[in-house]
């Protein structure tokens, strides 16, 4: 789109065309920029230009109009005061006019107070003599101020039958902010939010006119909005999981066509994802599971995003999300198609579990700092400044510490807050996921665990005073106690993303979806909630190998921090602290690295009272084998059964 502001001098072409280009993101050129030298020594002078003086110029302006059009579109403001002026000018169809006009008094006082311009205010005269009216364009009285002018164009541009690049549906907190980010960069978005009556009404449209802006289109009606989208339609919802989407896309059935693309930017089920994916392709529909993470500002400024399913559909919105998303540390969008069928909201699932763990760890470290190591939360959410800078950045860390740092009247806001934590269904999801595929899942299980059980505050209070519940305090040195805690959550960290990984990897083999978890990492090191310093090292280390437990680098970090866990977490227990993701994690640790473990009696013990066999040792045949453990008994030991032990 090309918008051409046009008037006499005086007429605030200039302001408005710059206001127009921070509501419509299009650059802004001043036609008095492009004038030769000899037509600005002119003016300087007061000597009015001549036709001849101005054709070079318009013929240089009509080539630059070309330009700016393949880059995508741009304001000029341009006197253009004769038609025979403007057709030169008129070298596309995309061509806006906009005609501002005033009163002589009002032009003559804004040139009289202009500092620094080359026109002489004696030449108004002869430019109003000149102007020419057209009978096209939007005509525009300056004497509103430049707000409500932006505001008239803006809706006057609106009415020519521009198609938004991409359309969301679902107008709540995400849905929302990704529309301001689609428009921040210039992609024509247009928004739907359903209506229910006396509830919902007109969210969508609200919305557009409270935020004008040109790009931006919003409908409360399901038929205009579809029909104000490019084909094939580029299709986002962001509404909750479940039956919301399946109702949606019944709805949509009916007004969608071959090859249009659906994207779910909710947290579906991945496994339902799998489906809508392949029912969908049946109806020639292409449709994206795109999982999104960042919460509302990172919707708003980048968001990680990661989609999957149709490749041939993420191609056509691949530039889209790439404007979108935010930056790595190499300016590359943290944004990568995942694989095919549910993957992208698979690895969304697997990246909220291993937030769930995070969360849940820094929860487990703000306890024992506070009630085991007595600090209060001011000294706590320094000591995490800290540790940010020592190795331990983090987004979630982060904002624990800012979170620590508040205060309402005399009292920190966290102690205000009930203790019962909500969950969505990711957490659980991961879960249920990682025992489907019989992938160890015990540090994140138990982070949803922890969930569950804080939301039983009635049944917590009651048994806490049944049991005389309360924290004690450490003894020992807190400075060394400190880098302690600061060491077992540092591994707790570590053991928490190879347990989610390695149910990324058993899924993926499982599959065939080929998932790279580098790249993958690489995405979300910025944009979502896990960020870290971690995340930037496992880009490489993912590069390397398929398990953090195998790399040397952790190899050597694991054998280095597993005393100060396993310490710290005796040390919290024989303390009365709930401890569950630390010690799941040292478990999970535990049980990974032991070659021989307790599981030869649970083999013996199935064996025993169910028949089911077991395998022995070093039997290369792999054959199963029962035994009558009672008969075996007396022939191991018939004398044995009242005879104490030997010394
Ligand atoms: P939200 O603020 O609760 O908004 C939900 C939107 O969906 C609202 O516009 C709502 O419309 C609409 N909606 C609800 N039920 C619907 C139905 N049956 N049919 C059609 N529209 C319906 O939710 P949100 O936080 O934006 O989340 C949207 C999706 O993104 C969810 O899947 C969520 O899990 C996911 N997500 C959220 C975050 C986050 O930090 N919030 C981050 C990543 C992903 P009404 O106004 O009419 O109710």
């Amino acid at each position: 789109m090309i918008i051409i502001v046009t008037g006499v001098s005086g007429s605030g072409k200039t302001t408005i065309g710059s206001l127009l280009s921070k509501r419509t993101r299009l650059p802004f050129f001043d036609a008095d920029d492009f004038h030769p030298s000899s037509n600005i020594e002119k003016m300087t002078q007061g000597i009015p230009l001549t036709d001849h003086d101005r054709a070079p110029w318009l013929e240089n302006l009509a080539n630059h109009i070309l330009e700016w059009e393949k880059e995508g579109g741009a304001i000029l403001a341009c006197s253009a005061l004769r038609e025979n002026y403007r057709q030169t000018l008129q070298v596309s169809q995309n061509i806006h006019w906009i005609h501002l006009y005033g009163e002589k008094g009002i032009l003559e006082e804004r040139l009289n107070n202009r500092k620094d311009h080359y026109m002489n205010p004696g030449l108004l005269d002869s430019q109003l003599a000149t102007w020419e009216e057209p009978e096209y364009g939007l005509h525009l009285n300056v004497a509103g101020t430049p707000e409500e002018l932006g505001s008239s164009i803006i809706k006057y541009l609106k009415n020519f039958d521009m198609k938004s690049k991409i359309g969301i549906i679902g107008m709540g907190v995400m849905g929302k902010s990704l529309a301001l980010n689609f428009i921040s960069n210039t992609i024509g978005t247009s928004v739907y939010n359903r209506t229910v009556q006396g509830k919902e009404e007109k969210i969508a449209s609200t919305f557009a006119e409270e935020n004008l802006d040109l790009n931006l289109r919003g409908y409360d009606d399901l038929g205009e909005f579809l029909q104000s989208l490019e084909s094939p339609k580029k299709i986002l919802l962001m509404i909750p999981a479940g039956s919301a989407i399946d109702q949606q896309l019944d709805q949509l059935s009916g007004f969608l066509e071959k090859g249009d693309i659906v994207i779910d930017g909710g947290n579906s089920f991945y496994e339902d994802s799998n489906r809508r994916v392949s029912e969908m392709q049946e109806k020639g529909i292409h449709y994206l599971a795109m999982g999104v993470s960042g919460g509302e500002e990172g919707a708003l400024k980048g968001p990680s995003l990661m989609p999957g399913g149709n490749k041939e559909a993420f191609e056509q919105v691949e530039d889209y999300l790439k404007s979108i998303a935010a930056k790595d540390k190499n300016g590359n969008a943290c944004m990568t198609y995942v694989g095919p069928e549910g993957s992208g909201h698979f690895i969304k699932m697997v990246h909220n579990s291993i937030e769930y763990g995070e969360m849940q760890a820094i929860a487990e470290v703000v306890h024992l700092l506070r009630f085991g190591l007595r600090l209060n939360p001011s000294e706590i959410s320094r000591i995490m400044r800290n540790w940010l800078n020592d190795g331990l950045q983090s987004y979630l860390l982060e904002i624990t510490a800012d979170i620590l740092a508040v205060k309402e009247g005399e009292e920190y806001l966290l102690d205000l807050i009930l203790d019962a934590a909500g969950q969505k269904g990711t957490g659980g999801w991961s879960l249920i996921t990682a025992l489907n595929h019989h992938v160890p899942y015990s540090p994140l299980a138990e982070a949803v665990t922890a969930r569950q059980l804080s939301s039983q505050k009635t049944k917590r209070s009651e048994l806490s005073k049944l049991f005389n519940h309360s924290f004690r305090a450490f003894g020992e040195d807190k400075v060394i106690l400190m880098e302690r805690v600061k060491n077992a959550y540092m591994l707790c960290r570590i053991i928490n993303h190879e347990t989610g990984y390695s149910l990324m990897k058993e899924v993926s083999d499982k599959y065939s979806w080929n998932l790279n978890f580098s790249e993958i990492s690489r995405i979300w090191t910025n944009g979502c909630i896990i960020r870290s310093g971690l995340m930037e090292e496992l880009v490489e280390v993912y590069q390397e190998t398929d398990s953090l437990l195998r790399h040397k680098k952790f190899i050597s970090k694991v054998k280095e921090l597993k005393k100060d866990l396993t310490y710290i977490i005796g040390l919290g227990l024989s303390h009365d602290f709930a401890l569950p993701v630390f010690s799941a994690s040292a478990n999970y640790l535990l049980g990974r690295i032991i070659e021989n473990s307790s599981a030869n009696l649970i083999q013996a013990q199935r064996d025993y009272f169910g028949a089911h066999t077991y395998q022995r040792k070093n039997d290369a045949s792999g054959a199963f084998y029962h035994t009558d453990w009672q008969k075996a008994k007396e022939q191991s030991n018939p004398n044995s059964q009242n005879k104490p032990p030997s010394s």
